[in-house]
């Protein structure tokens, strides 16, 4: 299973959690539209309410006025290419002799056939395919021996590959962060309590301030009654993975994400984009919405470098978005997604005709989209139009965690970039090197994810080169005690 989930988990005070995990479900929704999900506990029981849906219709009063407790946890999941179904929905949450325990998952074990199979072999049944699971029962299995802290050591031991998880052990709340850091997740502090989230925008939803982020490899534990909070640093790595794609696209511009503002990260690469492959040409113009701070970035060096007023490059919104439409990208079949770019984008003639364009995105997956839209503004009169993407040509699948497409379905595999301009019918195409990401993202390509760009990843996955010295756990075997 794949997929791409937001994550939440809170501890207050005497105040009911879960109209503050309703809000920051609301402010990840963007991170998942399949399913939503909260857990609650209120010192005796567990409560949970768990749906297909968007956050909005998953919710009414009534449910959260029965989710009691001051702590609890919550998902919302995204829809994979393997079909839409309730099996994977989260928080998973399930009962055992030490008591209950929750869990909230973003990201994607690469070891997780292993471990059920071992597990199962211990006699534990599984409800589901999700790794999600995997990691509960690994884990309640772990509490029945060890103390909280140790029995999360001993899991981070067993598991391998990428997840940013919010976890409920009766009423106690922690997040647990990938010793790669692949996926975010934050610390943040609201009037009453603390809050664990896959992005700052759902601290700020509830008038909170970011802390900062959970680190690579760290365990923090929310103190009960919202007091304070426990941090245990439980493996360290030479270098992280995060995923570069987090500043690119999946985040919400407004997060800060390991210390970076989304939004600025964008505009820096945009301004990068120029400087790399800056085109001459009368507009530049944003996809919608993701180009737009690369393209506010672009132009903004562009003009920088303009000697005289005929120079200056216009900044205009050539392509007018319907808001009722999701992004294309998650549409599951290629019939939706090429029905669904025309159902979204439309060209305002006047900024286009007779005009030569540069559009702007932050990456062709499929390439779906950017044909279209340079048929678009083909048809809208523009004389050429110049493509510009603020990432690195995705010649490879994720497996950790993003459903993007399979390696025949993306346009840049096996491919030369002016292959893909042809295909596209572009008059030039021009993507950012990985070099331009990293100085971007002020990191270095030792510490970011790029498998998906370079076809070699940070963990070790079957079939696949990785850019690492890195061997997933032998889990074949009864697991040993967490060191000290
Ligand atoms: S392969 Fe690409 S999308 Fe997947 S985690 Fe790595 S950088 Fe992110």
């Amino acid at each position: 299973m794949t997929e791409k989930c937001g994550v939440v988990g809170v501890s207050l005070a005497d105040r009911a959690a879960a109209r503050p995990l309703y809000y920051s479900l609301y402010a990840l929704q963007h991170r998942g539209q399949e399913s939503a999900g909260i857990v609650t506990h209120d010192g005796f029981q567990q409560h949970s309410r768990v749906e297909m849906g968007l956050v909005g219709d998953v919710f009414d009063e009534g449910d959260l006025d029965s989710l009691n407790g001051s702590a609890g946890i919550g998902h919302v999941r995204y829809p994979t290419a393997g079909g839409v179904n309730n099996c994977c929905a989260q928080p998973f949450a399930v009962s055992f002799k030490s008591g209950s325990l929750g869990l909230a998952h973003n990201g994607n074990l690469v070891n997780a056939d292993e471990l059920r199979d071992e597990l199962e072999g211990m006699g534990h049944a599984f409800t589901s395919e999700g790794d999600t699971e995997v990691i509960a029962h690994d884990l309640a299995r772990n509490l029945l021996e060890e103390d909280l802290v140790r029995a999360v050591k001993r899991t981070m031991g067993r598991i391998h590959g990428s997840y940013a998880l919010t976890v409920m052990h009766d009423d106690v709340v922690l997040g647990v962060r990938d010793p790669e850091g692949n996926r975010p997740l934050c610390i943040g502090e609201v009037e009453d309590g603390y809050v664990l989230a896959s992005e700052s925008a759902a601290i700020d939803t509830l008038d909170g301030d970011l802390v900062r982020d959970v680190k690579p490899g760290e365990l923090v534990v929310l103190e009960k009654g919202g007091t304070g909070f426990d941090t245990y640093q439980l493996v360290e790595r030479d270098h992280t993975a995060h995923c570069f794609f987090e500043h690119v696209y999946f985040a919400r511009p407004d997060s800060v994400i390991d210390d970076t503002l989304v939004y600025e990260a964008r505009r820096d690469l945009g301004r990068a984009l120029w400087e790399e492959s800056g085109v001459e040409t009368d507009v530049v113009m944003p996809v919608p919405d993701s180009g737009r701070a690369f393209a506010s970035g672009y132009a903004e060096a562009a003009n920088e470098d303009a000697t005289t007023d005929d120079d200056l490059v216009e900044f205009a919104e050539g392509l007018m978005k319907n808001r009722y439409v999701g992004r294309t990208f998650i549409m599951p079949t290629q019939d939706e997604r090429e029905r669904a770019v025309r159902l979204k984008l439309n060209p305002i003639r006047s900024t286009v005709e007779g005009k030569s364009v540069t559009l702007i995105d932050d990456s062709i997956v499929r390439g779906t989209t950017s044909t279209q839209l340079v048929d678009l503004l083909k048809d809208a009169g523009a004389e050429a139009v110049h493509m510009r993407i603020g990432a690195p040509p995705i010649v490879a699948p994720c497996y950790m965690g993003i459903d993007m497409a399979s390696r025949e379905e993306l346009i840049a595999a096996g491919g030369e970039t002016e292959d893909v301009r042809e295909a596209i019918g572009a008059d030039s195409l021009s993507y950012l090197s990985i070099d331009a990401v990293a100085d971007a993202l002020s990191s270095t390509r030792d510490d970011l994810c790029l498998g998906c760009v370079t076809g070699e990843y940070p963990y070790d996955i079957d079939g696949e080169p990785s850019d690492r010295d890195v061997t997933r756990p032998d889990v074949g075997t009864e697991a040993a005690p967490a060191d000290d």
